[in-house]
């Protein structure tokens, strides 16, 4: 890192300058810096735009967008004396480049193009659905990056379209609208894409965030796997991504259970669209809460994925319920010898937390209860070493006796 006094450092009006001790961030390299590390901002500071970052002594450490509104003030996109335009093109070029070494398109073609601080871009989520991109931002800064973005990618001409789903939580903390539609190329509703030679519809705008949940593929191959002659019962069950995966095991019958109708037609589509629409399958459009608390659940597998239960810090308490009520109910009713895939997609509770739920909910069901199996990480997810909080899926796979 350049260790002369910068001019811009002493004139005190272009950068941002760190209180002392916490360029050990950008040493550390994570890519979050917190307000309490800010010793000053910039004279003519103006929300979402970027800015190089100084130490307290003057040393140039890297450049980040900010908000002065949140108390994730900064968010890193190049580091020591790199143009941060050039850092976001590399990454993004990187990003593409590992998904060329894992996705055969043949028989998978839809994947998470860009995990955001999994892969060095704060803020940017951009899934890839075939010959389409769905860009999700999730801040200011990445807001006003997105023309550009959009123009880089465009110009690799690997693409028909580009479209935008930018909504959700960290939008709101910014108090930023959603934005939904075309950007750039060819306008589409629907894309039919393929996941291990499995192919499902994608409703991008219609549907739950960018249309599919493409962190559960490989544990959804894993279902397959284990499906053989059970009796699957798969809740919160979307289009019917785990559903489709133990029909193609062998399941003796699938329900798939979601409490939006929408998703269950979609399931629905699904299944005929891979030649499953046999009768061995139930679509129930219910709620998850009340069906686990009244059914009997004799399944031999039974798939419990739920939405994020905690979507801020604060939720932590009201989400360790939920998760705990839908294991206890499950546990306590499920066959002996049968099979519980449970997952929490809650970033704020962590793995630990999750396990000592279960553990809980299988101590109030007085099961016995075993891990045969944990998430399985999906190539396209990467988490990033430096900064491992891009880390927010867990599953546990449990034997229950
Ligand atoms: N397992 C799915 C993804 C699940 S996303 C896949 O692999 O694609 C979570 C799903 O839970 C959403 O489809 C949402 O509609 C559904 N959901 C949310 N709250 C629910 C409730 N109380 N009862 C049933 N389904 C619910």
């Amino acid at each position: 890192m350049a260790k002369a006094l910068h001019k811009d450092y002493i004139m005190q009006k272009l950068g941002i300058i760190l209180k002392k001790g916490k360029e050990n961030i950008f040493q550390n390299r994570h890519l979050w810096i917190f307000s309490g590390a800010i010793a000053s901002y910039p004279t003519h500071f103006e929300n979402g735009h970027i800015y190089s970052v100084y130490s307290h002594d003057g040393t140039l450490l890297g450049s980040a967008y900010f908000n002065q509104s949140k108390s994730l003030a900064g968010r890193i996109l190049a580091f020591g004396e790199v143009n941060p335009w050039k850092s976001v093109c590399t990454y993004l070029d990187k990003a593409i480049f590992l998904r060329d070494q894992f996705f055969d398109l043949k028989k998978t073609n839809a994947f998470r193009l860009l995990n955001g601080e999994g892969d060095f871009i704060p803020g940017l989520v951009i899934d890839q659905y075939d010959e389409y991109l769905v860009l999700q931002s999730g801040s200011l800064g990445i807001d006003l990056l997105k023309d550009r973005i959009v123009d880089y990618l465009a110009a690799k001409k690997r693409w028909k379209g580009i479209y935008e789903k930018s909504s959700g939580s960290s939008r709101k903390e910014e108090k930023l609208q959603d934005n939904i539609g075309v950007l750039w190329g060819e306008e589409k509703e629907d894309i039919t894409i393929l996941e291990n030679g499995f192919s499902f519809k994608v409703y991008w705008k219609k549907g739950q965030k960018t249309g599919f949940f493409l962190d559960q593929r490989e544990m959804r191959a894993e279902i397959k796997e284990l499906s053989h002659n059970k009796k699957v019962l798969n809740v919160f069950s979307y289009s019917g991504g785990f559903s489709i995966y133990a029909m193609a095991g062998g399941a003796k019958s699938v329900d798939s259970l979601d409490n939006s109708m929408q998703a269950t037609e979609w399931a629905k589509q699904n299944f005929q669209l891979n030649g499953f629409a046999d009768g061995r399958s139930r679509f129930l459009a219910q709620d998850a809460f009340s069906f686990l608390s009244k059914e009997p659940l004799e399944y031999d597998l039974i798939i419990l994925d739920p939405p994020a239960f905690a979507k801020k810090k604060h939720d932590i308490i009201q989400a360790s319920k939920g998760y705990r009520e839908i294991n206890y109910q499950t546990l306590s009713k499920m066959p002996k010898g049968s099979i519980l895939l449970t997952c929490s997609c809650s970033y704020y509770v962590d793995e630990e937390l999750f396990q000592t739920l279960v553990f809980q909910a299988a101590k109030m069901a007085n099961r016995s209860v075993q891990i045969v199996g944990k998430h399985l990480l999906a190539k396209d997810h990467p988490v990033n070493l430096f900064h491992p909080e891009s880390h927010y899926l867990k599953s546990l796979l449990l034997y229950v006796d």
